[in-house]
C-alpha cells in the first residue's frame, strides 16, 4: 500500500452498531473517466495521485488507502411514505473523512463498490449512465450556488452489471459534508436506542451546527437549512424526485441523484420518475414533502428533546410549526432577486404567483424566461406575448419604487438566473455518447454546466429547450 490519505476519521470512531466495517469488493479493470482536480485541491489531495495507478485503484475500490477506515453506514427511512426499518449503504463505501482547505470535515464514499450486508436484493454496483449523470448534475447544483453532494471522481470498472440488459459498470466517488440522513437518526429511534441517538446527535451537531447546544436546537438547525434547500430547489426548477427519508441529509445539501431532473417548460405539478405515479414529489410538493420528512426527523429526536414526552412533543411541534414561513421567506428572496427587486413589498408574492401562472398557462421556459427577464426580451419565452405585456405593466411599476440602479439590477438579476442548467435531452446525450465510449461531449457539457451565470454565445444551444422529439418525458431510480 504506496498511497496514503490525510483521513482523519470520525464516523469510524461511533460503536460498532453504526456501520459494517468492511473494505469495497475490487473490479477486474479500473479506467479513469474524469477526475475533479479542483475539487481534489480543494479537499488538500494531490490531483496526480489520483489519477495515478494507485489512485485510480483506490477510486475503483481495488486499493484501500492508507489512514482509511472504510465501511457501510447503517440507516432506516421512509420510502414514498412507506416504513423500511433497515436500509444502509448497499452499494457504497465511505472510505474517511479528510478536512478541507477550509477546516470542513468532509467525507470520501465511493458509490457502486460492490455488496454489502445492506444490500438486500441489490448487487451494489453502478453501471455508466446514473454515474454520468449524478457527476454532471451534482456538479452543475453546485456551480448554481446550491448545497450538494460533490463528483470527485469517475471510473468505469471493466465488469457488466445487469440491468435490463448488461450495462458497462462504474464507480462513483461522493464527497459530502456527511452522509447522516434522516433516517440514520429514524434507524435508532425504531430501536429505542436512546444512547445512540444522543451520540448521533452529538456527532451531527458537531460536524453541522456546531453552534447548536441541544437536540432541539438541532432540529431547528436541519429545519432552516432544509426551508433553504427546497426554496433553491424551487427557484432553479429542480425535481428530486425520491425525497424519501433516507434520502435527506442533516447537513442540508441536496443528496441521491437518482431521477432528478430540471424542468423546461414551467409546470408546477411537474414529476419526472417512473416511480413516482402519485405525484408524492411533484416540484410544488416539495416543501411539503421536506416537512413530512422533518417531522420523523422531529419524531426521532423526541427522547433527547425532553424527557416528558408531552413536553418534548410540544416543543418540536413549535419548531416544525415555522417551516412554512422559513421557507417562504427563502423562496420570496430568491423569487425577488429573479425578478430584479431588492427591496420588499407586501405585494411581491402576488406579483411573482402572477408571472408564474402566466408562465404555467402557456409553458413557458422557466430558465429561459427568467433569464430573459434579465437581458431584456422576455416577450419571446410565451406563446402570448400579451399575457407577458399585462404582468409586465405591473413588474415596471414596482421596478420603479426599487432603490437599484438599472445597471446593478440587471448584473444582479443575471447572477440570479443561470443561463443554462442540464436539461435533460442535453444530459440523456451525453449519456449515450459515454456509453459507447466518446466522453467529449459530457466533458463539453460540463465545462458550459460549470459557469451557469457567464453568457456563453458560442454554447447558445445547450440554453434551448428540447425540440418536440427530444422531450425527455421519465427518468429513472439510478440502480
Ligand atoms: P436509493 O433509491 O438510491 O436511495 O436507494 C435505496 C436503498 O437501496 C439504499 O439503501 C441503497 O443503498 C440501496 N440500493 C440501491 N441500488 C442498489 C444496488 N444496485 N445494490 C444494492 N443496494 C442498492
Ligand atoms: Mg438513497
Amino acid at each position: 500500500m504506496t498511497l496514503t490519505l490525510p483521513f482523519d476519521n470520525s464516523y469510524a470512531q461511533l460503536p460498532e452498531r453504526f456501520f459494517t466495517a468492511m473494505a469495497p469488493t475490487p473490479v477486474p479493470a479500473p479506467r479513469l473517466i474524469r477526475l475533479n482536480a479542483r475539487l481534489a485541491a480543494e479537499l488538500g489531495l494531490d490531483a496526480q495521485a489520483l489519477s495515478g495507478p494507485d489512485g485510480v485503484a483506490m477510486l475503483a475500490g481495488n486499493l484501500v488507502p492508507g489512514g482509511a477506515a472504510p465501511l457501510a453506514q447503517v440507516y432506516a427511512g421512509h420510502q414514498f411514505g412507506g416504513w423500511s426499518p433497515q436500509l444502509g449503504d448497499g452499494r457504497a463505501i465511505l472510505l474517511g473523512e479528510v478536512l478541507d482547505q477550509t477546516g470542513q470535515r468532509r467525507d470520501i464514499q465511493l458509490k457502486g463498490s460492490g455488496p454489502t450486508p445492506y444490500s438486500r436484493m441489490g448487487d451494489g454496483r453502478a453501471w455508466l449512465g446514473p454515474v454520468l449523470r449524478e457527476y454532471l448534475i451534482s456538479e452543475a447544483m453546485y456551480a448554481l450556488g446550491l448545497p450538494t453532494t460533490r463528483a470527485l471522481a469517475m471510473v468505469t470498472t471493466g465488469q457488466e452489471v445487469l440491468r435490463e440488459t448488461p450495462r458497462p459498470g462504474a464507480v462513483l466517488t461522493r464527497v459530502a459534508a456527511s452522509h447522516i440522513r434522516v433516517g440514520t437518526f429514524q434507524y435508532f429511534a425504531a430501536r429505542r436506542d436512546t444512547p445512540a441517538l444522543q451520540l448521533l446527535a452529538d456527532h451531527a451537531r458537531a460536524r453541522h451546527y456546531p453552534q447548536a447546544e441541544t437536540a432541539l436546537d438541532l432540529l431547528a438547525a436541519v429545519t432552516a437549512a432544509q426551508a433553504r434547500l427546497i426554496a433553491g430547489w424551487m427557484g432553479v426548477g429542480f425535481i428530486h424526485g425520491v425525497m424519501n427519508t433516507d434520502n435527506m441529509a442533516i447537513s442540508g445539501e441536496t443528496i441521491d441523484y437518482g431521477p432528478c431532473a430540471f424542468m423546461d417548460a414551467y409546470d408546477p405539478g411537474k414529476v419526472f420518475s417512473s416511480i413516482d405515479q402519485f405525484g408524492r414529489y411533484a416540484y410544488d410538493k416539495q416543501a411539503d414533502i421536506a416537512l413530512w420528512n422533518l417531522a420523523q426527523l422531529a419524531s426521532s429526536l423526541l427522547p433527547l428533546i425532553d424527557a416528558d414526552q408531552d413536553r418534548a412533543v410540544a416543543l418540536a411541534t413549535g419548531v416544525l410549526d415555522g417551516f412554512p414561513d422559513l421557507f417562504r421567506a427563502e423562496w420570496l428572496d430568491i423569487f425577488r432577486a429573479k425578478i430584479g427587486l431588492a427591496s420588499a413589498e407586501e405585494d411581491d408574492a402576488a406579483l411573482i404567483h402572477h408571472l408564474l401562472d402566466r408562465m404555467a398557462a402557456t409553458g413557458a421556459d422557466f430558465t429561459n424566461t427568467f433569464r430573459a427577464l434579465s437581458e431584456g426580451n422576455p416577450r419571446d419565452q410565451f406563446t402570448d406575448p400579451a399575457a407577458f405585456d399585462q404582468w409586465a405593466q405591473g413588474w415596471n411599476a414596482r421596478l420603479a419604487c426599487d432603490p437599484q440602479d438599472d445597471e446593478t439590477r440587471a448584473a444582479q438579476m443575471r447572477a440570479a438566473n443561470p443561463g443554462v442548467i442540464p436539461r435533460n435531452h442535453r444530459v440523456e446525450e451525453v449519456i449515450q455518447a459515454g456509453v459507447a465510449g466518446d466522453f467529449a461531449p459530457f466533458e463539453t457539457l460540463l465545462r458550459v454546466l460549470e459557469r451557469p451565470f457567464d453568457a456563453q454565445p458560442e454554447h447558445a444551444a445547450f440554453a434551448h429547450p428540447p425540440e418536440p422529439d427530444q422531450v425527455v418525458r421519465q427518468t429513472f431510480c439510478g440502480t
